[in-house]
């Protein structure tokens, strides 16, 4: 295709492009020759006339321009994109060894700004998150049918972010056949039913593929280094992903806390999937040992507390709670919210146990969030160990010169005795 324009940015605002990042916001834009429309190809330039990228023009949006490429030699066309997408279901191969469940195209880490594509066994969700993949959207869906020899897609295109970018929400099938309710996918030996059509993102948590894996590890070291079985707490369980990973590996009882209904209903029926009895949910009422698995609907801020009312004591604990903060503006209030939660959790984990704490606010980096865990573990009045940073998995990849993309942080620590 040929460039709709040619975009002159202010003087001083082409060093992130030299550092190829890949977006221009608008306040950097100095002209614009052309009249691009929403999704065309544009070149980008200096305020001194060189050459910087090839992007797509998202008129609506705060981010103006996306990056696809940095090379003036390359043609942006469909078969650039086609390569894109073929190089990107080319380097998860392998990783579908223990998994069903795999993210095929992550964004601007495949060079696709704005495109997610996950497989869940043989059926595709996308979405469609910013202007230039919009306007490439059936090129694009050929090439993913071809590259990964799925011939179901279904459209997750109604998050927030379209919103952001003056897009309309799209949701529904756009090749081959209506997946069903719920597609049940295998991850290292767990099933889990997944609900493409009104799941959070495309219908799972695919990220916390290789951190789900970690608990049952823990799980296993635990009963090998203590001679029994620990008592696992999940909080923001959804539907079950940690619970299921810790119940499987012999953890003797698994209290999960989340406050969707919809959520746990979905987490039960995971467990029944994987041969587990749930014990019945009440709050009052805590799991005597070897109680098994529980699901307790309720807002983790108050359980955290009435669970330390009640005595309740775990050894190994999960947090990963929604995005806290949305955007820079809500960092703070975020920042007390981990806090509060990495407080109380380690409030009720007894010694020689583990935390595993996430963060998937990109608007909070690594360290922000490191010395938030930290000043959790001083008011706790406890000392932990950081045993390893925790991420998302390599179908998440994180490009060196787009830090969002690294919006997934963990910290695994252990309580000293
Ligand atoms: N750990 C999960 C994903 C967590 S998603 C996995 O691996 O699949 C975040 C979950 O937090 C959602 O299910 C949401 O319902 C729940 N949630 C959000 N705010 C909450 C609160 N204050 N108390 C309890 N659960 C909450």
């Amino acid at each position: 295709m040929t460039a709709a324009g040619s975009v002159f940015l202010k003087p001083g605002k082409e060093r992130s492009l030299l550092r190829r990042h890949p977006w221009v916001y608008a306040g950097a834009i100095a002209q614009v020759r052309g009249a691009p429309a929403g999704g065309d190809l544009v070149a980008v330039h200096a305020a001194d006339k060189r050459f910087l990228a090839w992007a797509a023009w998202s008129p609506d949006s705060t981010i103006r321009l996306r990056c696809w490429s940095f090379r003036e030699a390359d043609r942006i066309d469909e078969a650039w994109l086609a390569d894109r997408i073929g190089a990107a279901v080319a380097r998860r191969r392998g990783l579908d060894e223990g998994t069903d469940a795999v993210r095929l195209v992550y964004a601007e880490a495949d060079f696709l700004p704005g495109l997610i594509a996950d497989r869940y066994g043989d059926q595709l969700v996308v979405q469609m998150q910013a202007a230039g993949v919009e306007r490439h959207r059936e090129a694009l869906l050929d090439a993913l049918c071809h590259a990964s020899g799925c011939g179901n897609v279904f459209d997750r295109s109604d998050g927030a972010l379209r919103a952001r970018e003056g897009l309309p929400g799209t949701s529904g099938v756009l090749r081959g056949e209506a997946p069903p309710d719920v597609i049940e996918v295998r991850e290292h030996g767990v099933r889990f039913g997944v609900e493409v059509r009104r799941g959070h993102k495309t219908g799972f948590y695919i990220d916390q593929r290789d951190n789900r894996r970690r608990i049952a590890d823990l799980v296993r070291a635990f009963r090998a280094r203590h001679g029994r079985a620990p008592r696992v707490l999940n909080c923001f369980c959804y539907t079950g992903g940690f619970s299921l990973a810790a119940a499987l590996a012999g953890a003797e009882t698994v209290v999960s806390v989340d406050s969707s209904a919809d959520a746990l209903a979905l987490a039960r029926a995971n467990a029944e999937r994987n041969g587990i009895v749930s014990t019945p949910a009440s709050a009052a009422h805590p799991p005597a040992a070897g109680g098994g698995v529980q699901w307790r609907c309720a807002d983790v801020f108050e359980e955290l507390r009435a669970m330390r009312a009640r005595g309740e004591r775990f050894d190994l604990i999960v947090l990963d709670p929604p995005k806290f903060a949305a955007n820079h503006h809500q960092v703070d209030r975020a920042a007390r919210a981990y806090k509060d939660i990495n407080l109380n959790g380690l409030r009720l984990l007894d010694p020689g146990g583990h935390l595993l704490t996430f963060s998937c606010s990109g608007a909070i980096d690594a360290d922000l969030f490191q010395k938030i865990v930290a000043g959790a573990v001083i008011d706790a009045d406890v000392e932990c160990d950081l045993r390893a940073r925790l991420a998302a998995g390599s179908d998440h990849p994180i490009r060196m010169t787009h830090p969002e993309s690294e919006y997934l942080k963990g910290l695994w620590l252990e309580r000293g005795d």
